[in-house]
């Protein structure tokens, strides 16, 4: 019988996302045995995120700061607003060094099985920002899975009655495919090859 302190946390870990209660008890007792080296690491960069970092209110990007560099680095272009369903998939887009305009990031995307409607996301501050005026593009890279589409077809609609030009990533993503997954030279390829919507 392991003591409740290590099914606290083994219970927890389970919960993060490829970890199961097998892979958390094996990554809790690895912690025990490291106390002095991986535990204290692995306390003060969790103390650390804690402390230091917000979520963006202008894009929903996660950051040290609010906004985030992205939003106020004065390079990037502001015409160009590229919508995506997590922050994972900003990052993705990002290390891929194509895009050179800002982020809007969903928190998620439509689902009827998981209940997902339009206000659990960001779509009415993406409306706002688009509204407010001064962008052109606005690049729907969604995944290339059902609900993802499904989300981009929807917000397609809701921009329709707005002056700017509607892309999509082309279909050199594989079907199914979610963006945090695809190599760099793959994501770089869909977003060059990007589409009109419709
Ligand atoms: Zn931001």
């Amino acid at each position: 019988m392991a003591s409740q302190e290590i099914e606290t946390l083994t219970s927890v870990l389970s919960r993060l996302p490829g970890l199961g209660p097998r892979s958390a008890r094996r990554a809790v007792l690895w912690l025990i045995k490291r106390r002095e080296s991986s535990l204290v690491q692995l306390l003060d960069a969790l103390a650390a995120v804690r402390e230091t970092l917000v979520e963006c209110q202008t894009c929903g990007n996660v950051d040290t700061s609010d906004p985030c560099a992205i939003c106020v680095d004065p390079r990037r272009d502001q015409r160009s607003l590229c919508v995506v369903e997590d922050v994972a998939d900003l990052w993705a887009l990002d290390r891929a060094r194509l895009f050179t305009g800002r982020y809007h990031v969903l928190g998620g995307r439509l689902s009827a099985l998981d209940g997902v409607r339009p206000e659990d996301l960001t779509i009415g501050r993406l409306i706002d920002r688009v509204a407010q005026g001064g962008i052109d593009e606005v690049v729907l890279a969604m995944n290339a899975t059902l609900e993802g589409q499904t989300t981009a077809h929807y917000i397609a609609e809701r921009l329709e009655a707005y002056p700017v030009r509607l892309t999509q990533l082309a279909h050199g993503l594989p079907v199914g495919g979610e963006l945090d997954y695809l190599d760099e030279g793959t994501l770089a390829q869909a977003l060059r090859a990007r589409r009109p919507v419709g």
